[in-house]
């Protein structure tokens, strides 16, 4: 569901992150972004894998946004819906020495002497706010299902202080907690835990963060955007009609695919046959010809045509 998104948001991180032109300022900024989006696809994936072993009659789902108001949405990681519950499990792919604190609530990291190296947002505050807002949304749509969820530490990280009340688990104990809705008969039979799955899919409105450079507050000025090499990221020169090289010797006949994927991921979710003409030093046909290799959407008449791409996996050639 959401799988293909985050890896497309690691792919266009790490292509902004090789970008020529980019600043030092900008760079530990995606680096940052990159290291967190990698700790929390990590932390996911971990959680999902112990879930589909456990083999259990629930249905788990992942990467769940549903709206709630314009703007507003329920974020939610895992969910795994049970004959009694909908669990949220809010993974947190964390290693060193934490202490919840209170006042303000938030997670502080501690070197080994005790000393102060980080402060966090609360994850059990965030699982609360989630499971609210899931709450919420049934409400709004007429469900009947009690919400619940616990924060999963999947790194090797040494807790200080947990909040009394709020679950915090290691992910071995989710087993017993989702067992828990199955030693009493009742509840959601497996074909309305199915429905209920599926109700929820067909509303999930994933997050997209594209294109990139909004994101980072990155102007597209401050970046090269023809082809580049994609080892050494140096610029291609077209030496005859089909054939571009790099100085590092790496040569292609397609550096279209590349480029236009790099465009859609980081610049715009759309782009002009003009702009397809400046970006390959091509003709009007030349670059019409181009566009309809591509699985991209057609809005608008002759000159004012846009070709636009719907992130849905990376991008490649349509079939002949
Ligand atoms: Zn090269």
């Amino acid at each position: 569901m959401g799988e293909s998104v985050q890896l497309l948001h690691e792919a266009a991180l790490d292509m902004l992150l090789n970008m020529p032109g980019l600043e030092q300022r900008s760079r530990s900024v995606i680096e940052k972004r990159l290291y967190s989006l990698r700790a929390g696809m990590a932390g996911e994936r971990k959680v999902l894998q112990y879930l589909f072993n456990l083999n259990l009659p629930v249905e788990v789902l992942w990467d769940v946004n549903l709206r709630l108001a314009p703007r507003h949405y329920a974020q939610i990681d895992v969910l795994v819906l049970t004959p009694f519950h909908a669990m949220i499990y809010e993974a947190k792919n964390m290693a060193d020495r934490l202490r919840f604190e209170s006042d303000p609530s938030r997670l502080d990291k501690l070197d080994a002497e005790g000393r102060l190296v980080a402060s966090y947002e609360c994850p059990m505050l965030q699982l609360q706010e989630e499971m609210a807002n899931l709450r919420q949304w049934f409400y709004d749509h007429d469900i009947a299902c009690a919400v619940d969820g616990a924060v999963v530490m999947t790194g090797s990280a040494m807790i200080e202080k947990p909040p009394r009340g709020g679950k915090i688990f290691r992910i071995r104990q989710i087993r017993n907690h989702i067992l828990g809705d199955y030693h009493a008969g009742g509840g959601r039979t497996q074909n309305e835990i199915r429905e209920l799955a599926e109700y929820i899919r067909n509303r999930n409105e994933p997050y997209m963060p594209f294109p990139l450079i909004e994101k980072v507050d990155l102007a597209a000025t401050e970046l090269f955007w023809k082809p580049v090499c994609p080892k050494c990221w140096r610029k291609l020169e077209r030496v005859t009609k089909r054939r571009w090289v790099c100085r590092c010797g790496w040569e292609t006949t397609d550096p279209y695919t590349h480029t236009l994927e790099r465009w859609f991921l980081l610049r715009s979710s759309s782009i002009t046959n003009e702009q397809v003409q400046h970006l390959f030093g091509m003709s009007q046909t030349a670059a019409a010809n181009l566009l309809r290799k591509y699985p991209l959407k057609k809005v608008g008449q002759s000159k004012t045509t846009t070709y636009i791409w719907r992130y849905k996996g990376r991008l490649r050639r349509l079939p002949k």
